[in-house]
């Protein structure tokens, strides 16, 4: 039997935000301590993942940190959940070869200078190809804390996913220089003519379900209501910008919260959405998007 193993790094990641008051630059320090239960690099053959040993994995976890503070303009998010905190203690889990789900706590307040948070990344793609294991995402949830809506939280996290991380939901898709807006349009299609031959539920029933205010999972097929929510997300960005978009999700409390900060209710939204999202023109069949994610991940 292996010893489990505790190790604990220190980084500093420096931010440079401008002071509203004086107009001088102002440095914000967040050091992250990182936590393992063991020694996942030494339990599990990760040599093909993007975090092929520990020091990468701090490298990659702490530049992803800092570009997902640019992307949504959220620099300094962690002293909106402890005011006085200068420092990130990230507990990390490396689930086994058969684990496919990954799963974050939200960043809580810890001692007075901490935020505590931890991450639990699934094994199964970590081993068999170059991914992070979601590790984008999860990061997210972290940083972003949780919203009214789980739909808006996590197509939120599957957005910055697919614009930083490292294999994310659509392989291949980047390398191929395929847009999200592209891929998209070829998925919808697809679950139309697999709805009507009755092997997935209609897209309409996973819309309905998109942008809603609750915590629950809706039932039904994850991944599809993750891709939705993602299309949501990304035209609400498109169209009110990332600044208000992101008002939306951590300061609105109920539905009301659309029409009171982008000044449309959600089902207004959503016409404008599915309507944007019908007037793509599909330039690829879903069976040719197929053999370009094998292509990637058979490299
Ligand atoms: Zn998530």
């Amino acid at each position: 039997m292996r010893t489990a193993k505790k190790r604990i790094a220190f980084y500093l990641i420096m931010i440079c935000c401008a002071c509203a008051a004086c107009g001088k630059a102002e440095e914000k320090k967040l050091q992250i301590v990182f936590q393992y239960q063991m020694d996942y690099w030494d339990a599990y053959d990760l040599s093909g993942s993007s975090i092929p040993d520990q020091k990468e994995f701090e490298a990659l976890a702490q530049s992803y940190i800092q570009e997902t503070e640019k992307l949504l303009g959220i620099s300094g998010w962690w002293e909106k959940i402890n005011p006085g905190a200068d420092t990130l203690i990230l507990n990390l889990c490396i689930t086994g070869e058969t684990g496919s789900v990954s799963r974050a706590s939200y960043g809580k307040r810890a001692l007075d200078n901490e935020v505590e948070a931890g991450i639990s990344l699934g094994g199964m793609a970590l081993t068999k190809y170059h991914s992070d294991g979601f590790l984008a995402h999860e990061l997210t949830h972290v940083m972003v804390g949780p919203s009214f809506s789980i739909s808006l939280e996590d197509g939120l996290c599957q957005y910055v996913q697919g614009t930083i991380g490292l294999t994310s939901h659509m392989p291949g898709m980047k390398e191929n220089g395929i847009a999200f807006e592209q891929y998209f349009k070829t998925y919808h299609e697809y679950c139309k003519i697999s709805a009507e031959e009755g092997a997935a539920p209609k897209p309409q029933d996973i819309i309905d379900s998109v942008g809603k205010a609750g915590r629950q999972y809706p039932e039904g097929p994850r991944m599809m209501w993750m891709m939705y929510s993602e299309s949501f997300v990304r035209y609400l960005i498109s169209q009110y910008g990332t600044d208000r978009t992101m008002e939306l999700i951590i300061a609105g409390e109920e539905e009301g919260a659309y029409e009171k900060i982008l000044g449309k209710n959600l089902t207004e939204l959503k016409d404008g959405w599915i309507s944007s999202v019908e007037a793509v023109e599909q330039q690829y069949t879903w069976e040719e998007i197929g053999r370009m994610e094998q292509e990637f991940l058979q490299k």
